[in-house]
């Protein structure tokens, strides 16, 4: 049986496609391996938002390349947006990499392998050649970066390990915002959205396999849909979607990433209030405090609408958690504009961030505008910046000490095995031991994949930690 590795770089996008490559590698017959040196087939899936992640993809590929010597027959592929973006260009400095797949491709991946080990199968003379077609007609390597309609609506079907609680379910392909700093318009493509009846067909598979809680994903997620459907009731199609995914019954916890704040319109705040299993924690992209800055990203708000927006979601859901991404550094951003952002990420005390140094990305407009900051000026403001949150971020989790909370329990911990993880509803981890007092004769296996009540003992910067009360919401086997 042949074998293949997949290794993803980036965001929860990506992990969402390889899921998908790997069901279609599954589905022909090939096993999942955890290291490449084990491998058939070795992938790596792509990221292009920062250089760090260009460079960690090529230089991970480039060590490969003594793997390559070794065994010649395994297949070599770069997949995803840091393909799409540099094409054929891959295949000249590393040249034992034999597929090259752009993001609106992933569904072609298994016929690209099959095609490529049976070419090197026999280059290699592992075994007879069995091909009729004449060597005229063999391609030994494999580019493809075109667009495809309907691409949106391939990435629907995923392999589920054991007890899985937890799944992304893809709504919706590229992005047509042109922010100023942004790769993914180029990498992603124009917004293209699936059906509402595809999506909560998906959905409905997944919680009959024993999933609880879905994260629907998409570049804008809360602009689903805007270009293809119409508003009914004067609901977006986001709107609409959630409605119908929410019905879907025995989906416990729904969640929602990225959304981009001009989506967040009334309808939207609204339906925050009142679809109770939407989890309390939204995903707010701040990027800059500086209206300036804002306005050479081009993202289409300002201050004050943000911080009214922050307001307006607190005020439709108690305790939700609100956490954010933030760009220091970019071109033109002054002492006094970092300030701003400094001091509205104090203002607002969000559950946490994501803090980004400002990364140039080749034909972005941003890459290209005049007072490009100093990398060392970009690292004391990331620094800086990063106190601020994870000081906030440790007051909340420190409030919850002493509380008892929901988890929807993963698994193992990564850290320590013998104790198990989940996460909160406002999606803060939390670790804790399968028995206690309590629940004295607790199994890990039990407790995995169910909601578990939990009482916070202590928290530190990241984490919380506590014991499992006996009152968890589902029976387990007896
Ligand atoms: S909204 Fe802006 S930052 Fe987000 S994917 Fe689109 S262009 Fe990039």
């Amino acid at each position: 049986m042949p074998k293949f590795f997949i290794k993803t770089y980036g965001c929860q996008m990506n992990e969402r496609d390889s899921e998908q490559v790997a069901h279609s590698l599954l589905a022909r017959g090939y096993e999942r391996v955890g290291h490449e040196s084990e491998a058939d087939v070795v992938l790596l899936n792509t990221c292009s938002v920062r250089d760090m992640a260009d460079q960690k993809a090529l230089g991970k590929m480039g060590m490969l390349g003594r793997l390559a010597k070794e065994r010649p027959h395994v297949v070599f592929g770069f997949l995803g947006c840091m393909a799409q973006a540099r094409g054929g260009s891959l295949l000249k400095d590393l040249p034992h990499v034999d597929l090259v797949i752009g993001t609106q491709k992933f569904h072609r991946v298994a016929d690209y392998v099959d095609e490529l080990a049976a070419t090197k199968e026999a280059r290699t003379e592992c075994a007879p050649y069995h091909s009729n077609r004449a060597m005229d007609d063999v391609r030994f390597s494999i580019v493809d970066v075109d667009e495809e309609a309907g691409s949106q609506s391939t990435i629907r079907d995923q392999q589920l390990t054991p007890k899985q609680a937890t799944a992304f379910v893809s709504i919706m392909q590229g992005c047509n915002m042109h922010c100023t700093f942004c790769i993914v318009p180029q990498t992603r493509g124009a917004e293209r959205s699936r059906s509402i009846g595809e999506i909560v067909t998906e959905v409905r598979d997944l919680v009959s396999r024993g999933v609880k809680e879905v994260t629907l994903l998409g570049q804008i997620v809360n602009l689903y849909g805007r270009h293809e459907f119409p508003k009914v009731d004067n609901k977006s199609p986001f709107v609409q979607l959630l409605e119908s995914v929410h019905k879907v019954e025995g989906l416990e916890r729904l969640r929602f990433t990225s959304p981009h704040p001009i989506g967040f319109r009334h309808d939207l705040i609204d339906a925050i209030s009142r679809l109770p299993n939407l989890a309390e924690h939204v995903h707010l992209p701040l990027q800059s405090g500086s209206n300036k800055i804002l306005k050479a990203m081009h993202r289409a708000y300002t201050v004050e609408k943000y911080l009214d927006l922050v307001e307006r979601i607190r005020r439709a859901r108690n305790g939700v958690a609100i956490t954010t991404d933030v760009i220091v550094g970019f071109p033109g951003e002054t002492d006094d504009d970092y300030r701003r952002t400094r001091d509205l990420v104090e203002e607002v005390q969000f559950d946490n961030a994501f803090v980004f140094r400002y990364s140039p990305r080749r034909d972005t407009p941003a890459a290209e505008m005049p007072d490009q900051i100093d990398e060392h000026v970009k690292e004391e403001r990331n620094q800086d910046l990063l106190e601020v949150v994870n000081k906030s971020n440790r007051r909340i989790l420190e409030r919850l000490v002493g509380s008892q909370v929901e988890v929807l329990c993963e698994g193992p911990s990564k850290t320590n095995h013998a104790r198990l993880m989940g996460r909160t509803r406002t999606n803060k981890i939390v670790v804790f031991p399968p028995s206690s007092k309590r629940r004295p004769k607790g199994k890990s296996e039990e407790l995995v994949g169910e909601l578990v009540n939990v009482r916070i003992e202590r928290a530190n910067g990241f984490s919380l930690y506590g014991m499992p009360l006996l009152e968890y919401r589902y029976s387990i086997a007896s």
